[in-house]
């Protein structure tokens, strides 16, 4: 079995990270009722012996095992941080994994990267390796960070970078999520291996979504009072909920039913590296496009299950897709599916032979599906999907951050608070936008290629 460590940066990369680790929590409490520690739980979790030794050798009483989630949070302001370790997941985290300062980086992209990240390099990589020590085979870093900030954007990217460094061999999954800010658009070039990112637009829709789902009254009475993902106007209005919450634990729903496969044991899963693999062609083309079904294994309903083979369909309709996006009108570089629940490998294989006339796959991977089944479904229901896509759907939203970016830039707007920090440079500016541009080239290349006969379709030629 291999391990995993979650690195969450940021005020949104640790509230992420936090409702990640209490929804794994209560997962594996369902199926492992004895509280037994197991490969499966190891996955994500150590199990610490916590009792003190003390100076004549006499051992302290009380509990004597504790879990721990691998995980190291990172912030720049103690606020978020302070609060986890005095809030109901206190024992989980592991006080020595923690890096927090005081003054926080303003917003500032490049005061998390080029001031925090200098400053605190050496305590990062001190305890990212701490983390993997504390491995038998450490196989992915989730980071998880916002792009709106400057913590999880610069001192995240920062951080991507070591990683890639230290520990190349290593899977770096990112979730990003993305705030409508022109200027966040350098650290969009990630060095990871796997993006998804999250607009927060895209997650508002989502929420309304849900919202209209409950309020139509086709949910109705059937949704728990304690449900999370209802918008503040929604029906289920609870006192204590927190403006992120809702959107919060769709990501983290999302990185549930991730990582899934490699928290349970079942018949037919997929190691994470498989998802990078099979889904990440070039590595430059390595982002994304996510949905999840039924969209109510979000929000806590007692309904029957909708029919599998719906659940199947909506996974590929415009309105499931967690960025806003239309894969099924779009290329589709590669696919994943990985099912949890009660569903067969034949149901599968039939969604997908039923699905395939009308989606379109690159010319020269037709087969690019990857499937996964974890026999564990998400707590109170039967089953789920979440697809994942590799899909050229993606360019309107990057063609779109170009556009806004530049609207700024050829007024040299708000430039000045990134180049008064130390060792930013306007090239990073130009960079960001060619880099940027080349990317929507490629995908446009790409979908130049859909609908073309094969014998159309230019041939490969070596460089000289
Ligand atoms: P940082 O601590 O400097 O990385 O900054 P934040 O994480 O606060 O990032 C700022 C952006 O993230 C702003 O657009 C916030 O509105 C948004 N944000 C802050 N916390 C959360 C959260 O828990 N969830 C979501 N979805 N967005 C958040």
């Amino acid at each position: 079995m291999t391990q995993s460590v979650v690195v969450q940066v940021g005020q949104c990369g640790n509230q992420i990270g936090c409702c990640f680790w209490d929804l794994a929590l209560r997962e594996h409490a369902a199926v492992n009722q004895k509280g037994i520690y197991d490969e499966a739980i190891s996955s994500f979790f150590r199990n610490v012996d916590t009792r003190v030794v003390g100076d004549g050798g006499s051992i302290s009483k009380g509990k004597i095992c504790s879990l721990k989630a691998r995980a190291v949070l990172i912030d720049m302001e103690e606020g978020v941080v302070n609060e986890i370790l005095q809030g109901p997941l206190r024992d989980v985290f592991d006080t020595k994994q923690l890096i927090t300062d005081i003054s926080g980086s303003g917003n500032n992209w490049a005061v998390g990267h080029r001031v925090f990240g200098s400053l605190y390099q050496d305590q990062i990589l001190e305890k990212l390796r701490k983390s993997a020590e504390h491995c038998d085979c450490l196989q992915c870093f989730f980071i998880i960070h916002s792009m709106g900030g400057g913590t999880g954007s610069g001192l995240g990217t920062f951080l991507l970078k070591m990683l890639e460094d230290e520990f190349p061999e290593v899977y770096r999954f990112v979730t990003s999520i993305y705030p409508s800010v022109e200027y966040h658009l350098y650290p969009l070039f990630l060095i990871a291996s796997l993006l998804m990112f999250f607009p927060r637009k895209s997650l508002f829709d989502i929420i309304s979504k849900i919202d209209l789902m409950v309020n139509s009254g086709k949910l109705g009475t059937t949704v728990k009072p304690k449900s999370l993902v209802t918008s503040s106007s929604g029906a289920l209005k609870t006192r204590h909920k927190k403006p992120f919450d809702a959107m919060n634990n769709i990501v983290a729903n999302l990185l549930l039913n991730l990582t899934s496969s490699a928290r349970f044991e079942g018949s037919l899963n997929m190691d994470l590296n498989e998802i990078s693999m099979n889904l990440v062609p070039f590595p430059q083309l390595h982002y994304l496009v996510s949905s999840l079904t039924p969209l109510y294994t979000l929000t806590d309903v007692n309904i029957p299950p909708r029919r599998l083979d719906q659940m199947f369909s909506d996974a590929f309709s415009k309105d499931h897709q967690l960025l806003r996006a239309d894969p099924k009108h779009s290329l589709y570089l590669a696919c994943a599916l990985m099912v949890r629940g009660n569903v067969q490998i034949s149901d599968v294989r039939r969604n997908i032979e039923r699905l395939k006339p009308s989606l379109q796959f690159v010319s020269w991977n037709q087969e690019g599906w990857k499937t996964s089944l974890c026999s564990i479904p998400p707590v109170g229901h039967s089953h789920s999907l979440l697809a994942l896509a590799n899909n050229t759907c993606v360019k309107p939203t990057f063609m779109e951050l170009k556009e806004r970016f530049m609207r700024l830039y050829t007024k040299k707007a708000h430039l000045h608070h990134y180049l008064q920090v130390e060792g930013m440079e306007e090239s990073c500016f130009t960079e960001a936008v060619s880099s940027l541009s080349a990317l929507i080239q490629e995908y446009n290349q790409l979908d130049a290629t859909k609908n073309m006969p094969v014998q159309d379709l230019p041939r490969l030629s070596i460089a000289m």
